[in-house]
């Protein structure tokens, strides 16, 4: 990082940012090229090896938003994830997996460690005794995902990073749900942290790209792999996602506060069954949210009460759309038993305790007023079938 700001609208807003100093205009000057002149001998300058000046600024950007040394950023948060675990793993090696964790994730482990003959094992629950009973012999590193989807269950970000220093393992996590405005794992002691920045770092439903986090040497890591996989983001997409960077702090913030409202009004109206938010004083793990986060995001889930049905009721929507992927601006809702968790079998949906009716609301930064109106017109209509 160049300067250290403290604010995280300031970090936002100007960490990183290149100077325009041919025309002094306002923001980054973009560079396309894929070809640079060897001015300095010992850098190759081109977008697979991750060095273009966008790259690198928005690099900053990111490691000064997540308290850490360096970043690489990606062409999306799979090859993220993926590039970030398996540069740090090799055949013969064992990870402990959180049991919950996004579908994407779960397919790359089942789908494709066993090629590579790196064993894996899902916790229990999301408890630290939980990670701890699944290390092995050959165990190199812990993965965790809080809060999690779409239960919004919160793992002790602390504990397992205590765990897997006292180990000697690698910790990694994904904070996408939380977003850096909400919780800085670094902080915590976590070694890698990775982000879908599609989600709230895009924030506009528009920029599809990942990020890792870490150390400088951790970092170096994953680029030896990073240049051979080929996973960078384009200069014209890392470009636009500095842009949205900027108001990042400022959109999550209106979404803290929206979800907030909506879970409360939820879980007070009495045609819902359940309301998952760490946000609530009923959720489980309110207190420890409390401690790790600084606040509760965008993302809560719910259960309306016997005999309304889910589907009726995404359809009488008007303003909340369903639609798959979240943390955009505009409020979205989905069935993660149809959607996000359709590919797996109805019991290993029962076993991470996702209903056939609960439905995930990413809550966007409309009027809280308007939406719940909308909430209201749909529960009449779909109550008076
Ligand atoms: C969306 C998402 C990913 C994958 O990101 P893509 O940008 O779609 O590749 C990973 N983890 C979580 C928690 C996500 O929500």
């Amino acid at each position: 990082m160049d300067k250290k700001y403290k604010g995280i609208n300031t970090i936002c807003t100007h960490a990183g940012e290149l100077e325009d100093t041919k025309f002094k205009g306002a923001v980054s000057p973009l560079y396309m090229a894929t070809s640079y002149a060897f001015e300095e001998v010992e850098v190759k300058r081109y977008p697979r090896y991750f060095n273009t000046p966008n790259q690198v600024a928005l690099a900053k950007k990111m490691a000064a938003l997540e308290h850490g040394e360096a970043a690489l950023i990606f062409g999306s948060g799979m090859a993220a994830v993926s590039t970030a675990l398996l540069s740090h793993v090799q055949s013969g090696d064992h990870v402990v997996f959180q049991n919950t964790l996004y579908g994407g994730t779960s397919n790359l482990i089942t789908e494709e460690f066993d090629k590579f003959k790196i064993e894996y094992s899902f916790t229990k629950d999301a408890s630290p005794a939980a990670f701890e009973a699944e290390i092995r012999e050959n165990t190199k590193l812990v993965y965790i995902e809080t809060p999690s989807n779409p239960l919004l269950t919160i793992t002790d970000v602390s504990a397992v990073a205590q765990l897997a220093k006292k180990k000697g393992l690698v910790s990694m996590i994904d904070n996408t749900f939380a977003s850096p405005v909400n919780q800085n794992p670094i902080d915590l002691g976590i070694d890698i942290v990775i982000h879908s920045a599609t989600k709230y770092m895009g924030g506009h439903s528009d920029i599809l790209a990942g990020v890792v986090i870490s150390s400088e040497d951790k970092i170096n890591t994953v680029f030896q792999m990073a240049k051979n996989l080929g996973g960078n983001l384009s200069d014209y997409t890392v470009w636009l996602l500095e842009r949205s960077l900027k108001t990042m702090g400022l959109r999550v913030k209106a979404q803290n506060e929206n979800a907030q409202v909506l879970a409360e009004y939820l879980y007070a109206n009495n045609k819902v069954a359940k309301v998952y938010y760490p946000g609530l004083t009923s959720h489980p793990e309110h207190e420890l949210a409390k401690a790790q986060m600084k606040g509760f995001g965008g993302m809560l889930s719910f259960e309306l009460i016997e005999g309304l049905n889910a589907d009726e009721f995404q359809k009488k929507l008007q303003l909340i759309k369903s639609s798959m992927s979240l943390a955009g601006v505009e409020s979205t809702i989905l069935s993660p038993s149809k959607t996000s968790h359709g590919l797996l079998t109805p019991e290993e949906r029962a076993k991470q305790g996702i209903k056939d009716g609960l439905l995930r609301f990413s809550v966007g930064i409309e009027e809280p007023e308007d939406l719940i109106a909308d909430i209201e017109q749909a529960l009449k209509a779909i109550s008076e079938n």
